[in-house]
């Protein structure tokens, strides 16, 4: 359900026609050279695809009214060979929508100090060309990445990658459709937030249905489909004796992929990939979804718990920018700290819904009391998450704009083994230390809830950050607790005007 194959970035190069035919003609073959180069290099998820050379306020505005329109087109990558005066660009820019990724790259990577001529000199000029674009773009307050060096060089290629995975999550946000059953839970500030806003800012949008649609679906379940994911089930996971075909739990096992299939065709004819669901609201439902909200986010759906449509949206776009890479994507929840002053750490959980996407090896299948909802017991699966550096997310509301809260982490392996813990679990070591991470994270009002990734690193979240044009704080080994407190109180001077 995630695909980068229909999608390219428009790789545009800015000239004039100053330099003459012949130039203009060498302009498009590097251009093309590069673009061939970065789409052979294997380190780009999504194609670019070259442009001839824009020489004119019209082929400017041509060609970013173009990009605007083209439903494949994700974004431009900007590069200026040559000079090109950025009045031209003043029309076209002011109207671009689509993220631009601005690259200060130059077609030879050395000076060539024995050959070097004033033909050389005219056709090479990124160093100040790309500067008088810079200008402009400052100028318009264009939302933008610039990316510096040599577009052979693999840490350029790898922050163009990042730049277009952000840009294939930013795309596939502004068509999200989140479904929200059943409210917020009750009492609850942080999962609030205004969706007209959302929708505007972000794209998706977030609207609520009654658990009653769900339970038709649920409903009209056949024995034929429930049999059948019994079998994935068996096949894929660790099962629990009790939920074997003659175990004593079996029905709760049926149950719960009576509650798949349903939930599966509510979000399918809804055209939803991300949703969320609440404990306080399940009425005819006979268990919480536990384990058909795990799969369902393996598949790549965003979910949020307790009406939690921001983290549920959020997590739909960590599965997209992290679609192909090695690590999962989950929604996450602070939940216990392991305070040893020689090891500190959190441990991660949710009641039930963590993706398997994070598992370190085969997840069992299990069936446990939940404590509260008072529902029968519902079918989980449990693992301990992969280990490795990770991010964790958050976007809360502001009342005057969105905020990204995102920190760089450490999945670890428990300590010592949790036997009597029967959810899907990480523990993790937070960037620069739990207690500065911590601080600054209720400092910066981040969530209890995240999305959690151990495919992404922040820049893939700054970029998306940049793209939706909300503030973004980044909690990492260079945090200083002093310096983050004066960042928040600037930015709300920046952003609350
Ligand atoms: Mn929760």
């Amino acid at each position: 359900m995630i695909e980068y194959t229909q999608m390219e970035a428009w790789f545009l190069t800015g000239s004039q026609h100053l330099y003459g035919p012949e130039t203009l003609r060498q302009v498009d073959r590097d251009s093309r050279a590069i673009v061939d180069g970065l789409n052979a290099a294997g380190t780009l998820p999504v194609k670019i695809v070259f442009k001839p050379a824009l020489k004119t306020p019209e082929e400017i505005a041509a060609a970013l009214r173009d990009a605007e329109a083209s439903p494949s087109c994700i974004g431009v990558v900007t590069w200026m060979h040559t000079f090109s005066p950025a009045k031209m660009w003043i029309g076209g820019l002011s109207r671009l929508r689509k993220p631009l990724c601005h690259l200060n790259t130059q077609f030879n990577r050395d000076i060539p100090w024995s050959s070097m001529d004033m033909d050389f000199m005219n056709l090479n000029q990124s160093a100040h060309g790309d500067r008088e674009f810079g200008y402009i773009c400052a100028r318009l307050k264009v939302r933008r990445k610039v990316v510096v060096g040599h577009w052979q060089q693999p840490a350029v290629q790898e922050r163009i990658a990042t730049w277009l995975r952000a840009a294939a999550a930013w795309s596939d946000s502004q068509s999200l459709k989140v479904a929200r059953i059943g409210d917020n839970m009750r009492q609850v500030a942080v999962t609030e937030g205004d969706k007209v806003e959302a929708e505007l800012r972000l794209g998706y949008s977030v609207n609520g249905f009654g658990i009653g649609d769900l339970i038709a679906r649920v409903e009209a379940a056949t024995d034929e489909q429930i049999d059948h994911l019994c079998d994935q089930y068996a096949s894929s996971y660790d099962m629990a004796d009790a939920l074997a075909p003659l175990g004593p739990r079996h029905d709760s096992l049926r149950e719960a992929a009576r509650i798949e299939v349903g939930l599966r065709a509510f979000l399918e004819e809804g055209g939803f990939h991300a949703f969320t669901d609440t404990f306080e609201d399940l009425h005819g439902l006979a268990q919480l979804p536990g384990l058909a909200t795990q799969r369902l986010m393996a598949d790549g759906y965003g979910f949020g718990a307790e009406g939690d449509w921001k983290h549920a949206a959020l997590v739909r776009s960590l599965k997209v920018m992290g679609h192909g890479l090695p690590g999962g994507s989950s929604f996450m929840e602070d939940y216990t700290y392991h305070l040893d002053p020689l090891a500190p750490a959190v441990l991660g959980a949710h009641m039930l819904e963590v993706c398997p996407s994070l598992a370190a090896a085969r997840p069992s299948c299990e069936v446990h009391p939940l404590g509260i909802g008072g529902k029968s017991d519902p079918v989980r699966l449990v693992f301990d998450a992969a280990t490795g550096p990770a991010v964790l997310a958050s976007v809360i509301d502001m009342g005057s704009r969105f905020r990204m809260v995102v920190n760089v982490v450490d999945v670890v392996e428990p300590f010592e083994a949790l036997p009597k813990l029967p959810v899907a679990r990480a523990l993790w070591k937070p960037r620069p230390a739990l207690e500065t991470a911590a601080a600054a994270w209720i400092y910066a009002g981040g969530a209890h809830h995240t999305a959690m990734s151990l495919a992404l690193n922040p820049e893939h979240l700054e970029d998306f950050a940049v793209m939706a044009g909300i503030e973004y704080v980044l909690i990492d080994e260079n945090t200083d607790l002093r310096q983050l407190r004066n960042e928040l109180r600037w930015n709300d001077a920046a952003y609350d005007r």
